[in-house]
């Protein structure tokens, strides 16, 4: 494995960070704490002349499952590293996981070199790869895929007394439609136009984090949130086994043609009793994540990423329910738009997968 550099500083900083906060067994708790950290870390952490390589991968907010994903992958990285220095199969890869905006964040700042991966919806993907929806006119055709991951049904999580039964309830109602830079903000966006409801529908729109949004519909500040994560989600939960919040349904005329005419979205149904107030299952429509890197991302490093996680696929899906029906299989093909990455082909044409 050749000696490299991550090709963006905060990449090092990042995995500086990582290094604090596990030696001070703190976790990602908000924006403000990763701004302080990586201050923190740049001040007294500063990571001089690695001849390691140091990778980051963009996740999403602290309480969502990307969080867990790339966490995850990094785990996987390091247990490759440890195992491979005992048995002189050796790589130098370093893996940080920071939380971030989510998406379209990711795929933003791997186009800048800022982060080397990141996990982002299918649709994002897509879009981001031909140039279009919210990429118009700022195509990333450098964007590569590496692999893809766990359903993410869109959801609509309405408050208890609201009396929403269905997006038409919406209008007039204290919507959060998600941050910028996150999946769901996108998609929220697409759904909204498909159903020809504007912003000022809404009696306030408001851009909270994932992380926010549960506790503000508890506290009956907002009437709903959009949100596109996988199953189950602690945030989800803190809002339907916490405040006793419901996912609607998205099954009408309006998604059925958003399926039909896109091939990242698929309907997908929460089954029944995967939160304490899915007293039926929830049909509603919903994307991949995917993960993603950069075309120049060098083959090795790819590899190496790849073969980490497929070689301890088991020890993976453990990692969080959502991961559970992982199968190489679908992987390696479904929700991927952008071209598969060099380095991964590599690795999936020597396991006879290709
Ligand atoms: N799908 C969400 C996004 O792209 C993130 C979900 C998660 O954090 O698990 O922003």
């Amino acid at each position: 494995m050749p000696v490299r550099t991550a090709p963006g500083s905060i990449a090092r900083m990042i995995f500086a960070l990582g290094e604090v906060m596990s030696s001070f067994k703190l976790s990602f708790v908000n924006g403000f704490t990763l701004t302080a950290l990586v201050c923190f870390s740049f001040m007294s952490a500063p990571v001089h002349s690695v001849d390691k390589v140091f990778i980051a991968i963009g996740t999403g907010g602290p309480t969502g499952v990307y969080f867990v994903a790339g966490n995850s992958i990094c785990r996987m990285i390091h247990k490759e590293a440890a195992e491979g220095r005992k048995q002189g199969r050796k790589h130098d890869i370093r893996c940080a996981a920071p939380s971030t905006g989510g998406s379209t964040y990711n795929i933003s700042n791997i186009r800048q070199g800022e982060l080397d991966f990141g996990i982002a919806q299918s649709d994002w993907q897509h879009h981001a790869y031909y140039g279009t929806g919210k990429f118009a006119g700022k195509r990333f055709e450098q964007l590569r895929a590496v692999f893809s991951m766990h359903p993410e049904p869109f959801h609509i999580i309405v408050g208890k007394n609201t009396g929403i039964k269905s997006w038409a309830d919406l209008k007039g109602k204290r919507v959060n439609i998600g941050n910028p830079g996150s999946g769901q903000r996108g998609t929220m966006e697409v759904l909204m136009t498909a159903h020809g409801t504007s912003k000022d529908d809404f009696q306030l729109a408001t851009e909270l984090t994932s992380t926010e949004q549960s506790k503000a519909l508890c506290d009956q500040k907002i009437d709903a949130f959009g949100y596109t994560v996988g199953v189950p989600n602690a945030g989800v939960a803190l809002a339907t086994d916490g405040c006793a919040a419901k996912i609607i349904n998205l099954s009408g005329p309006v998604e059925e043609r958003l399926v039909n005419n896109n091939p990242f979205y698929t309907f997908i149904t929460i089954p029944k009793g995967k939160y304490k107030t899915t007293d039926s299952a929830v049909i509603t429509f919903g994307v991949t994540a995917t993960v993603v890197t950069r075309a120049d991302q060098p083959d090795e490093i790819v590899y190496e990423v790849v073969r980490s996680v497929f070689e301890n696929i088991d020890d993976f899906r453990a990692l969080h329910p959502a991961f559970s029906s992982l199968d190489p299989a679908p992987m390696i093909k479904d929700g991927l738009s952008a071209p598969l990455h060099p380095g991964a082909v590599k690795y999936y044409k020597e396991k006879g997968w290709m």
